[in-house]
């Protein structure tokens, strides 16, 4: 797949994205310091950096369920779903752009594709009787996981959840999780790193069902990439950078699920104002946003819901450090190794055990 032309808004993209990642690895590694610590009974040296619920998509799931329920925004992992709601937003008005802007997965995927077809000389594209089943897997663990915490439970069971104490600790059941993986998670790891390198996007454009519902919802979006047929010479440029392997110089409005908003088709168009991100018509006029702003409106939205929550006070979570404390030190024991509609009554019994236990202190 030939590389798209450098432009400004390709720069300023690649600039969000390798920020992003940069940003995610830090969270991690003090995330990861923090809870050693605690796991291991000491006092850390650093805080549990609250950005780290980002990667509780179904925690957050959750407290979005109950705070449109109308019972306000649950305590515990806050910043999981501020996170949540940034993305969908400006995945939603900007289409599907958290993947290529600043999803640190589709940074890492997008960078095993550009080395696989460094080292191989093209990526492998399943044909399209192929591909097309497989693309249908994201959603059917999408519609798993909508099951699970929209169906499964009604709104006290997603409460239950959330006060349970494996969502109390869910961040650090993570952590431990990746940190001594079984046999099958590591050949899972290495298949998917693998077959990333080989089929460009394996995992975002078949199995990552967090992509699938920000496809769905950016099929809503007002801003999309549009192609005027009028001055479109038909070079075909367009179609052969695209990432998501859509017929751009076929389309006008690009409405596909799979477009993740990246431009690389955009900056790829010889053609001044022939392809570009837009509004729908709005009486006799588009609104008709530079590539660059497109970079920065996506980001901007971003940054600016996560300060709301934070200006807000629902950034840091209600779990104190004395709880954590308390928590990490069992976190191998019963109340800590499931989820599901048991989780009420294991919160009575292990607030219980925690209140007699500071109590004995
Ligand atoms: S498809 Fe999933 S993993 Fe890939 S970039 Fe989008 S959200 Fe990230
Ligand atoms: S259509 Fe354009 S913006 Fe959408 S994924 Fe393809 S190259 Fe990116
Ligand atoms: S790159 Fe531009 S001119 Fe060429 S086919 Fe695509 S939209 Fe038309």
């Amino acid at each position: 797949m030939p590389r798209p032309m450098r432009s400004p808004a390709i720069r300023a993209r690649r600039l969000a994205q390798v920020g992003f990642l940069v940003l995610t690895v830090a969270v991690g590694v003090q995330f990861s310091f923090w809870a050693l610590a605690r796991t291991g009974g000491r006092t850390p040296v650093v805080g549990r950096p609250a950005g780290v619920e980002g990667f509780l998509p179904i925690s957050a799931l959750m407290s979005l369920r109950l705070w449109l329920a109308g019972q306000g925004i649950h305590p515990v992992h806050q910043a999981g779903l501020a996170i949540l709601v940034a993305v969908l937003t400006m995945s939603t008005l900007v289409a599907k752009s958290f993947c290529s802007h600043l999803c640190p997965i589709g940074t890492v995927s997008e960078a095993l594709g550009r080395l696989g077809a460094r080292l191989l000389g093209r990526c492998w594209l399943p044909p399209r009787w192929l591909d097309v089943p497989l693309r249908g897997l994201k959603y059917a663990l999408l519609s798993f996981f909508a099951w699970a915490t929209w169906v499964a439970l009604d709104v006290g069971g997603v409460r239950a959840f959330l006060d349970s104490p494996y969502n109390r600790v869910a961040d650090t059941k993570m952590l431990l999780f990746f940190a001594h993986p079984s046999r099958l998670t590591m050949a899972v790891l290495g298949v998917l790193v693998v077959g990333s390198i080989l089929v460009r996007d394996l995992w975002c454009r078949y199995l990552c069902p967090y992509g699938a519902l920000l496809g769905l919802l950016g099929r809503a979006a007002p801003l999309k990439v549009t192609r005027d047929p009028a001055t479109c010479t038909d070079c075909q440029r367009c179609t052969k950078v695209c990432p998501a392997r859509l017929s751009v110089h076929a389309m006008v409005r690009v409405g596909s699920v799979e477009c993740t908003s990246c431009q690389d088709c955009v900056a790829a168009c010889p053609v001044k104002a022939c392809l570009v991100v837009r509004s729908p018509r709005v009486g006799t006029r588009h609104l008709w946003v530079r590539p660059a702003l497109v970079v920065g409106l996506a980001v901007g939205i971003y940054l600016g819901v996560t300060t709301f929550f934070r200006l807000g006070g629902h950034w840091r979570g209600s779990v104190s450090e004395q709880e954590y404390a308390q928590r990490l030190r069992e976190i191998d024991s019963p109340p800590y190794t499931h989820v599901g509609g048991m989780a009420a009554a294991e919160t009575e019994r292990s607030e219980a055990s925690l209140a007699r236990s500071h109590v004995a202190r």
